[in-house]
């Protein structure tokens, strides 16, 4: 039987997604593969398709509990004998099925990673005909990744084991160049066939809204823009989460919560109440997500910016996953960037570490002050060229915005900067220009600066997004540490001269205070 027929008698699929077919046929040809494919790219076909068509034993390394079971029911539905092997199994069923792997019963076995280690497990790899070991989230394994989980370093040694040495395929949805380069060092990849699939998402409208009631705007999506329609809303932390539930329950709106500080029981009747539409939103923290796939998803708010870019593609990717559209929506405010920070720096990590969490957050913060194409800064991050300047389907190409030219004030920001010698971090510029009399400043005779002062008329949240705005455009940098400090870039220089001039939104300039600032 050819691959084409396989895939429709097994799949019932006709055609193949872009880049299965390279990765199968290099599969079936004996080659280790390196799929970088976004969510819902199809890349579990890329490794059962081949299982099913080689002759022993695949192995698929997954992170995802809640996924391996869906897949091996789906699996055994079309004929294909497979299990899986995870903590949620008692002592009998974990008996019965290393029993059925003993004689060769499957074609393919899921399995935790914190699994492989186990003695009786082992013991009896060693008596198997395993073809390929398929590493699923294969991006688990680096520390520089969003999601590093220590088990995954035992992979390597596991598959050292196995002899012969099988096919070893690799799957992520993070594509930077650091993450792919340490999987592949990692799992030492043998000269791999790679394929990296467009992670360019059209149907997904992205925006990025500044409002000072974020609840006004999330009560508004639900009663009217997506009345009775499926909604994800991520939140920061626990808290928000509760917070943001309850007052939306209070309205009478039928929301559902999900958050690893609640029990597993309920965590799993949210899920299922929401992937079956019994309660069509959720509204949760980053814990949710990881292998649902809803297919009908219209709109997903981050009430609080998101850490990094990856997360945030992950998030955003889990709407319009049936290809009809979904507003992907975050709802920015300066209070989210601290907060963030405060997560960061809650975890005990390297300093090196540390400095790349505060990069990545960077990037996102620039995301949310551009005003070029959001596609194409989010295809940017992932090293891909978006091939056009402008999607004509995103918050910022739609935008009719009244841009005014801002090169004075930006002018006069950037130069408080050089005469603060590049040594402070953006509450003391503020302070500065705004003249505040604030101790630190006169002990630091910044008072005596001829910009000190040269801004008093500007309300502090617009001269945080005049300022937020110039990082964005390149021309600050913030610099990744503990306590930030904002640089001149030499793109400043042309500002500075006046040979460019710096545009921005008009309304954004107007910006009040943040109300949900107290809402945790
Ligand atoms: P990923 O694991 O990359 O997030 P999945 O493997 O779950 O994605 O696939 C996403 C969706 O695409 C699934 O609903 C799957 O059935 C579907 N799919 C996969 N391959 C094909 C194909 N060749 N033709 C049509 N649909 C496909």
């Amino acid at each position: 039987m050819g691959l084409k027929e396989k895939l429709s008698q097994y799949f019932g699929y006709d055609t193949f997604k872009d880049g299965q077919e390279k990765i199968i046929n290099a599969t079936l040809n004996g080659q280790d593969v390196l799929g970088i494919m976004p969510t819902g790219g199809g890349k579990s076909l890329c490794y059962q398709l081949p299982a099913i068509a080689m002759k022993g034993l695949t192995i698929v390394i997954s992170p995802l509990i809640s996924l391996m079971k869906d897949q091996v029911d789906a699996l055994e539905e079309m004929g294909v004998p497979a299990t899986f092997l995870n903590s949620s199994l008692d002592d009998a069923t974990y008996q019965k099925r290393i029993e059925g792997i003993r004689t060769n019963h499957y074609k393919l076995l899921y399995i935790a990673p914190e699994r492989l280690c186990a003695p009786l497990f082992l013991d009896l790899v060693q008596e198997l005909d395993i073809s390929m070991v398929a590493v699923d989230e294969a991006h688990c394994i680096s520390q520089w990744g969003h999601d590093f989980r220590p088990h995954y370093k035992e992979i390597p040694g596991f598959i050292k084991n196995i002899s012969p040495r099988p096919v070893v395929a690799a799957y992520t949805a993070t594509a930077t160049t650091k993450v792919i380069q340490e999987i592949k060092e990692l799992l030492a990849l043998q000269t791999p066939v790679e394929s990296i699939i467009g992670f360019d998402r059209p149907n997904l409208f992205y925006q990025v809204i500044k409002t000072g009631d974020k609840f006004a705007y999330v009560r508004n999506t639900i009663t009217k823009k997506f009345s009775g329609q499926s909604g994800i809303i991520y939140c920061a932390t626990r808290k928000t989460v509760e917070s943001l539930t309850e007052k939306l329950k209070n309205l009478g709106l039928p929301i559902g919560a999900y958050h690893g500080g609640m029990s597993a029981e309920n965590r799993e009747q949210s899920q299922q109440d929401f992937i079956n539409d019994r309660i069509p939103i959720i509204v949760a923290t980053n814990a949710f997500g990881m292998g649902i796939n809803k297919p009908d998803v219209r709109f997903i708010i981050h009430f609080n910016m998101p850490q990094n870019m990856e997360a945030y593609y992950q998030e955003a990717g889990r709407g319009g996953r049936d290809g009809e559209s979904c507003d992907c929506t975050i709802l920015y405010s300066p209070a989210d960037i601290v907060r963030q920070k405060q997560l960061i720096q809650l975890n005990q990590i390297s300093p090196e570490r540390e400095k790349l969490l505060f990069e990545n957050l960077q990037y996102l913060v620039d995301y949310c002050h551009t005003n070029d194409c959001l596609r194409k800064k989010i295809l940017q991050y992932f090293g891909e060229s978006a091939g056009y300047e402008r999607c004509d389907n995103c918050g910022n190409c739609l935008d009719k915005a009244e841009m005014v030219d801002i090169s004075l004030d930006a002018q006069k920001i950037l130069s408080c900067i050089y005469r603060m010698k590049n040594r402070y971090g953006l509450n003391m510029v503020i302070s500065v220009l705004r003249g505040s009399k604030n101790k630190k400043i006169i002990a630091f005779q910044l008072d005596k600066l001829s910009t000190y002062g040269i801004m008093k008329d500007h309300t502090l949240e617009s001269l945080r997004e005049i300022i937020m705005t110039l990082v964005a455009k390149g021309y600050i940098l913030v610099t990744a540490d503990e306590y930030p400090v904002l640089k001149l870039t030499a793109t400043a220089g042309k500002v500075l001269k006046g040979d460019e001039k710096v545009y921005h939104k008009k309304h954004l300039l107007e910006i009040k205070t943040d109300k949900t600032k107290t809402m945790a």
